[in-house]
């Protein structure tokens, strides 16, 4: 029995109680569903399209039909909140050096096993404690906290999705961005909108295969594809994470296929990270990526002509930095999650005038 089955076995027996017991604050209407026949709906979110009858859930775990209603169980319910440095979502090309106030809801719409934050992402809200940080009041502690955008993170914002597109709508009226930090699996609506009320998205690519996808992550590659495309025609900034699991998804071929696919559907412009892999949740057996792994994915992706190919999850190797691809000069010098020096004049390289695209101020 896997854990997600495990527990969600654990709570059957609280049901009612639990149910009786919802907060109601935490509870609004989902926006993104269609009503059945015989009280039953089916989700529109994510590609699962979950069908579901009265009193059940779906595959998530943080949405709930009541009487043929679906509702939101997650809605300003905080289970994580952090500040951190934008750097470590990663977003590099976004507001280099500042703090992200991230925050979390409990629940993912799939299952990765090398999941970081399995004990939020594979769990039922009511099995973590949580904060009720309604919108404004999430906006304010991002201003008082001296940070520059809200990040929605850790677990999986398409699954807490109202409460990111009100935040987002609260932020922009308190002067604070928004960043979604994802994996993708999501449909095209619920993605439109919140293209349109944040301002940048980065999105874990995982691998290039359906069949990695269908045992490793328990999702699909094509709407993953989808999704960074539709990003990419709305025009919101974007960057594309890769974990890099030895043996499972760390092929020239995988690595050659993704920096051809973001070329040609995204653009050479779209930064690309490749992230070191370290053991945890389900993949415990397997040793941390090899360093020469990740050089190998980026000299495949360097050759096929992406701009900005990044070393992720390694403090102090060069490739942490931005490289003016012009004149191969560092124009964002990076040591880990720290930003040592900016060398960029409205959005260009100091040195040369190239225009290095992302969002640089504001
Ligand atoms: S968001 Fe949740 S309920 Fe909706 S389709 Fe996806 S997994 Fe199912
Ligand atoms: S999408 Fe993210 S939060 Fe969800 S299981 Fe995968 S790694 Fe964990």
């Amino acid at each position: 029995m896997d854990r997600r089955l495990f527990v969600q076995a654990l709570a059957l027996p609280c049901f009612a109680a639990r149910a009786a017991d919802a907060d109601a604050r935490f509870t609004v209407e989902a926006r993104f569903y269609e009503k059945q026949p015989y009280k039953k709906i089916k989700c529109k979110l994510c590609p699962r399209e979950c069908v579901i009858d009265d009193r059940e859930r779906g595959y998530c775990g943080a949405r709930e039909n009541r009487g043929g209603t679906y509702y939101s169980l997650v809605w300003a319910r905080v289970c994580a909140a952090h500040v951190d440095p934008i750097e470590k979502k990663p977003l590099f090309h976004f507001l280099p050096g500042s703090s992200a106030f991230s925050v979390a809801t409990a629940g993912c719409n799939v299952n990765c096993k090398f999941c970081q934050n399995w004990d939020i992402s594979q769990i039922r809200p009511e099995q973590v404690s949580s904060t009720y940080i309604p919108p404004k009041d999430l906006a304010a502690l991002t201003r008082r906290n001296g940070c520059r955008s809200i990040a929605y993170t850790y677990s999986e914002p398409v699954v807490f999705c109202e409460y990111v597109l009100d935040s987002a709508e609260a932020g922009r009226a308190a002067g604070v961005k928004s960043v979604v930090i994802s994996g993708g699996y999501v449909q095209e609506e619920p993605l439109k909108q919140l293209c349109r009320r944040v301002d940048a998205i980065k999105i874990d690519h995982k691998g290039f295969s359906e069949k990695y996808f269908k045992e490793v992550v328990n999702g699909e590659l094509k709407p993953v594809l989808n999704a960074l495309a539709t990003i990419r025609k709305l025009g919101t900034w974007c960057e594309v994470v890769y974990l890099v699991v030895p043996a499972l998804n760390d092929s020239d071929e995988e690595f050659r296929a993704l920096a051809r696919w973001i070329k040609t559907e995204l653009g050479p412009d779209v930064p690309l990270h490749f992230s070191r892999f370290y053991p945890e949740y389900l993949l415990k057996n397997l040793p941390p990526t090899p360093l020469p792994a990740l050089e190998r994915a980026k000299a495949i992706c360097d050759a096929e002509g992406l701009h900005y190919v990044y070393i992720g999850n390694v403090p102090g190797h060069p490739a942490e930095s931005t490289w003016c691809p012009k004149c191969r000069r560092v124009v964002v010098e990076r040591a880990g999650f720290t930003v040592r020096a900016v060398h960029l004049d409205k959005g260009k390289c100091h040195f040369c005038q190239q225009a290095i695209p992302g969002i640089w101020e504001g």
